[in-house]
């Protein structure tokens, strides 16, 4: 079977490898759709440090259950061959301390099909069972692809605790950002966007942004104390730049909560007493735990992934699609490999 396969920084090629079988727990996926993420690119270019050589990537997948292995979880024994699946690319240990506490994202021994074993831009990959989530076969593939984005969004939301009544301020439209806005407006809050980019907040205005603001442009900080009167209650950091964080403690309102998507390793000063005064809750968001069926949930209720997929390619171009993300990140939004 061929994969996307990256044998060391730099060097991606359609390769092929051993056709894989489902082991006990597991099933055998023939993958369909894969999305690709900023850190399959930087997997490939190996700027990714958590990332293990030589690597198949991708982490957004789905496709068709091929075969069963033996001994599926109690709960999954209703899969069949056929059934068409989204596959949740976090593996945990499931005894360490955040598995005990219902973080299987941030398990000590977390692994991550695509980054720390080989993941899904492949014909064939085997996953266990318990990460095969079953989606209405009536659903085109790219779809259900997109479920693992969706998946970070619903994190960060179900972590900072987002409601109907809350006012968020999303930082940042790209693939990610938008994602939190869309998941944001599903759950009914007002969602203000900042970019510095007009053509992705006219994207964020048309997939239900309240606001849009150019940061390069506008003051930032004065537009949203004009927006809320008092200080945003739910900031959502897409962009991650450390510099901004002193900014983003000023324009949380009292009791508000402030969330981190991204890994930058440098320094960010901050104002300890805006924590304190205003009490706030610094709140990190990781992947994902357990998010896959809210997500097939969201789908269900209306809100189309599909909006944010901006161009396709067989996965034999696997290379010129990655290519494309690195070089035109204005055209592109989410880039999707099909088999
Ligand atoms: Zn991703
Ligand atoms: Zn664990």
């Amino acid at each position: 079977m061929k994969a996307v396969y990256v044998k060391e920084p730099k060097s991606l090629d359609v390769a092929e490898l051993p056709m894989p079988s489902a082991g006990r727990g597991e099933v055998l996926v023939r993958v369909h759709a894969a999305g690709i993420c900023g850190s399959d690119v930087h997997i490939y270019h190996g700027t990714n440090p958590l990332a293990e050589y030589p690597r198949v990537i991708g982490h957004e997948f789905a496709g068709e259950v091929a075969a069963l292995g033996l001994e599926l979880p109690p709960e999954k024994r209703g899969l069949s061959v056929g059934d068409h699946v989204a596959v949740d690319p976090v593996t945990s240990c499931g005894t360490c301390y955040p598995c005990s506490v219902g973080r299987p994202n941030v398990c000590s021994r977390l692994k991550v099909f695509g980054v720390h074993q080989d993941g899904g831009m492949a014909e064939y990959v085997a996953v266990p069972a318990a990460n095969a989530h079953v989606v209405p076969k009536e659903w085109p593939w790219e779809k259900a692809a997109m479920i693992e984005p969706f998946s970070i969004a619903a994190n960060v939301l179900s972590r900072t605790e987002c409601t109907a009544s809350d006012r968020v301020l999303v930082m940042g439209a790209g693939p990610i950002g938008l994602t939190v806005l869309m998941g944001a407006v599903l759950i009914g809050a007002r969602v203000a966007v900042a970019d510095v980019l007009d053509s992705r907040l006219e994207t964020a205005g048309e997939l239900g942004a309240e606001l849009g603001v150019n940061s390069g442009r506008q003051n930032l900080e004065e537009e949203m104390l004009k927006w809320t009167g008092e200080g945003v209650p739910l900031i959502v950091d897409a962009v991650c730049i450390p510099a901004l964080f002193p900014s983003l403690l000023r324009m949380a309102s009292p009791a508000g909560r402030i969330a981190h998507l991204g890994f930058s390793e440098r320094p960010a000063e901050i104002v300890p007493l805006e924590i304190t005064k205003k009490e706030l809750s610094i709140i990190g968001s990781r992947l994902n735990r357990n998010m896959f069926p809210r997500v097939i949930e969201w789908f269900g209720k209306g809100l189309d992934p599909e909006k944010l997929i901006s161009h396709k390619f067989p996965f034999t171009e696997a290379r010129k699609a990655l290519d494309l993300i690195e070089e035109k990140p204005l055209e592109t939004c989410k880039v999707l490999l099909t088999f």
